[in-house]
């Protein structure tokens, strides 16, 4: 059982709420783009998926971004091998917490240097009420050496490349601290 949990691909979704952060998930494993789901809902997926022509199990937690207590909030962080920080592309109150959100991310795993994270960029397809450029965005992804995707959780657009790449960096470094 333990070795087997330890097979286990573990991500964790960060981010304000309503950022989109479960209709991300929803649609990478549903291929479903839903209006309106329960905002305070913290919630566990797992499934198998193949990954560089091998099967692997993931795990995706998708958290609230209201969790009343830090120790909660805390042990969701735990949780994660690796992160998506997401933010909203037309809220700048979403981008500018995003650096909150990594440093509690950072703070709980030990300020981990090889600790796989990727900036998101949530609802793309609201071309008319964007308000970070990908300029800016990317330039606080490189500051912190890291990668920054755009995605719309409604169109699907980049969603498969986000948790594919994700998954791939925590397969790798799984890989080379087993060795
Ligand atoms: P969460 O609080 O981060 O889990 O956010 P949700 O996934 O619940 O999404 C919040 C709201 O944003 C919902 O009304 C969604 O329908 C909407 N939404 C989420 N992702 C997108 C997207 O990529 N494009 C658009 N247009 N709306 C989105
Ligand atoms: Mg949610």
């Amino acid at each position: 059982m333990t070795a087997q949990m330890a097979s286990f691909l573990k991500l964790t979704l960060v981010g304000d709420g309503g950022v989109g952060k479960s209709c991300l998930i929803l649609q990478y494993m549903y291929h479903d783009f839903v209006e309106e789901y329960e905002p305070t809902k913290a919630d566990a997926y797992r499934r198998t998926i193949t990954l560089q022509g091998e099967d692997v199990q993931i795990d995706i937690l998708d958290t609230a971004g209201q969790e009343d207590y830090p120790a909660v909030r805390d042990g969701y962080l735990k949780h994660g091998d690796g992160f998506l920080l997401v933010f909203d592309l037309t809220n700048r109150e979403t981008f500018e917490s995003i650096r909150n959100h990594r440093e509690n991310v950072l703070r709980v795993k030990a300020d981990d240097a090889n600790l796989p994270i990727i900036l998101i960029g949530n609802k793309s397809d609201l071309r008319q009420n964007r308000l970070i450029s990908f300029e800016e965005a990317n330039s606080l992804a490189t500051q912190w050496n890291i990668p920054y995707i755009e995605t719309s959780a409604k169109t699907r657009e980049n969603v498969d490349r986000a948790f594919s790449e994700i998954f791939l960096k925590i397969k790798e470094i799984k890989q080379i601290r087993r060795q």
